[in-house]
């Protein structure tokens, strides 16, 4: 898609770091290396993020991730890995062809924090609201 920093990447018209190719797939260096390593995997067909995606497309993708992760964990000598994708801009995306980001972990204090609220789990509203998301999946 024209206009589109990723599909530009893929074509070569923007140089990047690119760390694995395939028909499907192109992972490379993300340019603001959060850490050491961080890498973004995308699908070569323009989807704007995984709401969007195929399954074929999902395939494409998440069938690569594993052998992705693993060569960014044993080149960076990482001791784990945050994968991370957001999806439109309430959730932080910039970039609207999809992408998965690969951000290898060195320790407590590498300015990375996913926390989550904790409060007491009010289970029949959570069965009521997955009963509600599983009438959506088709
Ligand atoms: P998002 O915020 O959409 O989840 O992530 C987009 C990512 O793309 C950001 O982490 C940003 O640093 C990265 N990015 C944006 N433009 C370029 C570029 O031209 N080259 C590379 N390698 N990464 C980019
Ligand atoms: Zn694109």
């Amino acid at each position: 898609m024209e206009n589109c920093i990723f599909c530009q990447i893929i074509k070569g018209d923007i140089p990047s770091a690119k760390v694995y190719e395939d028909d499907e797939v192109m992972a490379f260096l993300d340019i603001t290396q959060t850490t050491t390593g961080h890498t973004l995997l995308i699908p070569k067909k323009h989807v704007r993020n995984v709401l969007d995606m195929t399954d074929d497309i999902a395939k494409e993708v998440f069938a690569r991730l594993p052998k992705v992760a693993r060569a960014v964990q044993k080149a960076t000598d990482a001791c784990g890995m945050n994968i991370i994708n957001n999806n439109e801009t309430i959730a932080g995306q910039t970039v609207f062809h999809a992408h998965i980001h690969l951000v290898p972990r060195f320790s407590d204090e590498d300015g990375i924090a996913i926390t989550y609220t904790t409060h007491e789990p009010d289970f029949q509203a959570l069965t009521q609201l997955a009963s509600h998301i599983a009438k959506e999946v088709v």
